[in-house]
């Protein structure tokens, strides 16, 4: 009997519990401008050194007054004080608020010695230097207190925050201008195959132009990772060897090309030799060659060349992984609740990503073949058919999973 090679696969729920106890976060960090922090993740807490804001400010525009001067004022009574002076934003108070006086205010400037409220100007009728208050105000009415957005020795930003805006905003308001996140990981890119060429290149005859690094690079930056893309390589062993071993300097490697079991895919014989093989294929379609190995602690994904599985492998099982090694929530799936428009078939055994374009409530079937990168850019997102389930009749309901 002739050699027939086969591969063990096993169930993706099998392979997400082995992904999910690799892949360390870095523990490397760097400081960065704050002004180009965003989307980064702390690393050491950022501690509020001061009050903010630092003084007592007016949250009006209005008059500071004692609020006790202010009691029995009303619409229809009003109550007489004597502006002593008025106080713009960014400008010191000169004198202390008495019984019987107030000071005009701008929103954001300090607030008077004596005064403990304001009256917003809508409430107030100034004649010169008298002004009549038809409101009663409590104290600290309209006033923002000293310390009331951060106290001085708060934790401002704790470690692990991812930096939004706002989160950006609050270092701002401190007076910080960088601030120490985790590093990027690193993840190199390594794409294979006699036949393919990068992009701006020319190709001959029997070659495709190289889609895989392309997509990798970008999937690997919306995660949070920092790619290293390694020269192509053709299917020569020790050439990939060689390019192989240099990429095991980065966090993780992705290696596209050459995981399945034809004769120059050498994936799978160069990852055995030098590391942990944990899964050498999936019951998964499209996707099914996928290798995960570990060299001395070093995550190694061997991706199908097949870009529409090498692409859908990378959101199912990189993509997690990378987060957690960024110090980043799992990625956010946005769903959708659609109709199947037209029937759709999956092999048996296999957990099948079928990728669809959404029309109004409608999910479209779009996949052509796994080596049809088509299948996903006319994509929105894809639904998943579990692998007991052979056929999706029309009209079914599906939850589609968005890209
Ligand atoms: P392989 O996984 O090496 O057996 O390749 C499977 C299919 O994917 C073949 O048709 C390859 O030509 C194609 N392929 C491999 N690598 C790439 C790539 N980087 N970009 C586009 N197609 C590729
Ligand atoms: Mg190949």
């Amino acid at each position: 009997m002739g050699y027939r090679p086969d591969r063990k696969t096993i169930p993706i729920d099998e392979a997400r519990a082995i992904l999910a106890v690799h892949g360390e976060p870095v523990s490397r960090a760097e400081r960065v401008a704050v002004a180009s922090a965003s989307g980064r993740v702390v690393a050491q807490a950022l501690v509020a050194d001061r009050d903010v804001p630092p003084f007592d400010r007016a949250a009006m525009d209005g008059f500071a007054v004692r609020a006790s001067d202010t009691s029995g004022a009303s619409p229809d009574r009003g109550i007489e004080l004597r502006r002593i002076e008025t106080i713009f934003s960014g400008a010191t108070p000169i004198a202390a608020v008495v019984a019987g006086t107030c000071a005009g205010i701008a929103t954001g400037a300090p607030v008077p010695d004596g005064a403990d409220a304001v009256v917003m100007i809508e409430h107030t009728e100034r004649d010169g230097d008298r002004v009549r208050v038809f409101e009663a105000v409590a104290p600290r009415q309209n006033i923002g207190r000293a310390g009331s957005d951060l106290v001085a020795g708060e934790i401002a930003l704790a470690q692990d925050t991812v930096l939004t805006p706002a989160r950006l905003a609050v270092a701002a308001a401190l007076g910080i201008t960088e601030l120490e996140v985790f590093r990027r990981p690193r993840v190199a890119i390594l794409s294979t195959g006699d036949e393919i060429v990068a992009p701006g290149g020319r190709l001959r005859d029997g070659q495709i132009f190289d889609a895989n690094t392309t997509a990798l690079e970008a999937a690997v930056i919306a995660h949070g990772g920092e790619p290293v893309v390694a020269p192509r390589t053709g299917d020569d062993r020790e050439a990939l060897a060689r390019a192989f071993d240099l990429c095991l300097k980065e966090d993780l490697v992705l290696f596209s090309g050459g995981s399945s079991v034809g004769e120059r895919d050498f994936a799978l014989d160069i990852l055995s030799a030098r590391g942990r093989i944990h899964f050498e294929g999936l019951q998964l379609k499209p996707g099914k060659p996928t290798i995960f190995a570990d060299v001395d602690g070093v995550p190694v994904f061997g991706l199908p060349g097949n870009p529409v599985s090498c692409l859908t492998n990378m959101y199912l099982f990189v993509a997690p992984m990378l987060c957690r090694m960024a110090h980043l929530p799992s990625p956010v799936q946005r769903e959708a609740t659609v109709r199947l428009r037209d029937e759709v078939v999956s092999p048996k055994g296999r957990h099948q990503v079928y990728p669809v374009r959404l029309d109004g409530e409608d999910a479209i079937p779009v996949f052509k073949t796994s080596g049809e990168i088509t299948s996903l850019a006319r994509a929105d997102g894809f639904f998943e058919i579990p692998a007991d389930v052979e056929r999706v009749v029309a009209g079914t309901i599906v939850q589609v999973v968005m890209f």
